[in-house]
């Protein structure tokens, strides 16, 4: 006899469902692609910083990630709700200095994807914004609204002022970074060695020479 109460495989599962739970990423050719879960907690900023722009001088990108005023968008996440789906063998891994942000980047077409700290056991992934955007509405839908506005002193021209709601947004993730430490979450990454936490990839320092013309082109 069939059971009465038809079970839902996940052949079955609601067309759709998926998308809603998930945001998709790339890099600018496709190899490299994967997507955000959960990006409902995620926190979506502006980065101001010089080191950024060095690094987007240095892969040739910056006009593709920063706007007029030296700003990239990143949506700062966990590491736990990364996945890469295909193109994992382009993933490369530079940084300017010997202790800087590891910058995680597309070596199939240059297209710097997120960066981490070098600790994995602060599971913080700040996503570049543009990687997000290969559907704009769909990235506005998941991302509605800029949440903060970081090294707004380093910008070419003064910024949209922060507000009060940058500080209530990262009252509510920052403790669950926090907690990924404690927890040990922290171990659900798809960007270190489960063994010692090393990188995946090699992560190749910027020569003094690369580094020089990186940051004089900003
Ligand atoms: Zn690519
Ligand atoms: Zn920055």
């Amino acid at each position: 006899m069939a059971p009465l109460i038809p079970r839902l495989s996940t052949a079955e599962t609601p067309h759709g469902a998926n998308e809603l739970m998930n945001h998709r990423f790339q890099c600018r050719c496709g190899t490299l692609s994967g997507h955000l879960s959960q990006p409902q907690r995620a926190l979506r900023g502006v980065c101001y910083c010089k080191d950024c722009r060095a690094y987007a001088h240095h892969l040739g990108v910056e006009t593709w990630t920063h706007d007029a005023l030296g700003g990239a968008e990143f949506v700062a996440a966990q590491a736990q709700n990364v996945s890469f789906t295909s193109g994992i063998e382009c993933l490369a891994c530079l940084s300017l200095t010997d202790n800087g942000l590891l910058r995680w980047y597309a070596n199939c077409c240059n297209t710097p994807i997120c960066n981490t700290v070098r600790n994995w056991k602060v599971p913080y992934v700040g996503l570049i914004g543009a990687c997000l955007k290969t559907d704009p509405f769909a990235f506005e839908r998941s991302f509605p609204r800029v949440q903060m506005r970081v090294n707004t002193s380093s910008a070419m021209q003064a910024p949209p002022p922060m507000r009060l709601s940058t500080v209530v947004s990262l009252a509510g993730f920052m403790p669950r970074v926090m907690l990924s430490s404690i927890n040990g979450a922290y171990r659900q990454t798809p960007f270190f060695d489960q063994g010692g936490g090393a990188p995946l990839v090699p992560v190749k320092v910027l020569s003094d020479t690369d580094r020089a013309r990186a940051y004089g082109a900003t």
